[in-house]
């Protein structure tokens, strides 16, 4: 078996190292995020979009690189950055979530409006999914919006709305079709966040800061062309977004980056006087992880390339977020572990904590935990695989409670 790139892919690893060595001071740190980018990530996605590192396959009248699916070549170019330690790009819900479900079911306007300053990092988008009684069953959203002189009118609560607080529009997924069963009466509404009647509290998580929110709706007015697909169409372009959220959350090239500079910080740190990447223990828990991480990239690859021959790659798809975001966690713990207690006492006020390389790890650690609940939770994850993948029993429904 021939493992070694063809000169093809060789020359463009050379093209992304050049590419670093000219720009890779301009990069900002990776790791991090969640807040509004900074001028220098920015800019610094302006230099990605214009070589092809970044929305390489988006259509170019959207502002993308217009090339055609090659999978070697997203990952030769994920490998470089990774390996290179700089700054893969601008990561969020907009980017990797609502672009691609555009892609797949919006119309050319709608891709038009938003896709090409979305991918630039200028307009951040929230997710508004989860409500106080509908998270796991998303289909019982109750936020409804009415058809009013050519609006629609929405009222209601979102919950855990992360990155509301700076966002400048919101995916929002509704009741407009009361009469109908609970998944046909849903609709996915593009809704400016600085619409009068929107009112957003934060609230504050474990790292003492505010990534979430609950988010209010009162008789908040929105054009009825700003809607995905048709009236009660929502529960199924919901659905192609919590894919694409799913691929997200888990994403190996992240996690390769990740490991890249986890295995650096062990080169460089000293415990008891020995080099930590010299102590059996720390060196066997870095072997195994880069072991389970390599696996995940492959899967990606064949999940990649079955995109490209147009196949479904189905229930596949869902191990990439459970796995993922598992193993994002179990990597973190590592860095966390070889910096002990270095980092931790950080002021959560302080936007700029992060800056700080371990207080950037024990942040991202406490965020690894959340992150295997929000996009659909670990046990959601594993029933459905186990239930509608392998076709194992279902799970029993929990007895009603009984008085005694
Ligand atoms: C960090 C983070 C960011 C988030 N960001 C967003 C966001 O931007 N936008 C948004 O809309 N939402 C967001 N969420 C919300 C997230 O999608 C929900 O928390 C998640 O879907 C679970 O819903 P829930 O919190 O209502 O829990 P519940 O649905 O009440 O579940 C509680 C527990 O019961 C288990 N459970 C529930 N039903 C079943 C079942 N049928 N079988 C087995 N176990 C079950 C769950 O696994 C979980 O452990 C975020 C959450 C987190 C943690």
């Amino acid at each position: 078996m021939e493992l070694a790139y063809s000169e093809q892919y060789r020359a463009l690893q050379g093209e992304v190292r050049a590419f670093i060595a000219k720009y890779g001071h301009l990069s900002p740190k990776p790791g991090g995020g969640r807040q509004r980018p900074s001028k220098k990530a920015l800019d610094w996605q302006k230099l990605l979009l214009e070589h092809g590192y970044f929305a390489r396959n988006i259509p170019a009248e959207y502002g993308g690189f217009g090339l055609p699916l090659d999978v070697l070549e997203l990952a030769v170019i994920a490998e470089e950055i990774a390996k290179g330690g700089v700054y893969p790009g601008i990561m969020n819900q907009g980017i990797s979530m609502l672009v691609p479900t555009l892609l797949e079911v919006g119309t050319k306007e709608q891709c038009a409006q938003w896709i090409e300053r979305t991918i630039r990092g200028e307009v951040i988008w929230c997710q508004g999914y989860s409500e106080p009684e509908s998270g796991s069953d998303l289909a019982a959203a109750r936020t409804k919006a009415d058809v009013v002189d050519g609006h629609f009118v929405i009222n209601g609560q979102k919950i855990w709305t992360s990155s509301a607080h700076y966002s400048d529009m919101m995916f929002l997924l509704c009741r407009t079709e009361p009469d109908q069963p609970k998944h046909k009466g849903l609709s996915y509404l593009l809704v400016p966040m600085n619409a009068p009647g929107i009112e957003v509290r934060p609230l504050v998580t474990m790292t003492g800061r505010a990534t979430f929110n609950e988010t209010f709706f009162t008789n908040v007015r929105v054009p009825t062309d700003q809607i995905v697909m048709g009236r009660g169409e929502g529960w199924h372009v919901a659905n192609v977004t919590l894919k694409y959220e799913r691929l997200l959350l888990g994403d190996a090239n992240r996690l390769s980056a990740r490991l890249a500079r986890i295995r650096e910080l062990m080169e460089r740190t000293n415990l008891d006087g020995q080099r930590v990447m010299d102590i059996p223990e720390y060196r066997d828990r870095l072997m195994r992880l880069q072991g389970e991480v390599m696996a995940s990239k492959y899967h990606g690859l064949r999940l990649l390339t079955e995109q490209a021959r147009g196949e479904d790659s189905g229930l596949k798809r869902l191990i990439v977020k459970y796995n993922g975001t598992l193993l994002g966690y179990r990597l973190s713990s590592l860095a966390v572990d070889v910096l002990g207690a270095a980092g931790l006492a950080y002021d959560a006020k302080d936007e700029a904590a992060e800056t700080d390389e371990a207080t950037a790890w024990h942040i991202d650690n406490m965020y690894d935990i959340g992150l295997m609940i929000g996009g659909g939770s670990t046990n959601i994850q594993k029933n459905i695989i186990a239930e509608r993948g392998l076709g194992l029993p279902r799970e029993p429904k929990t007895a009603p409670a009984t008085r005694s």
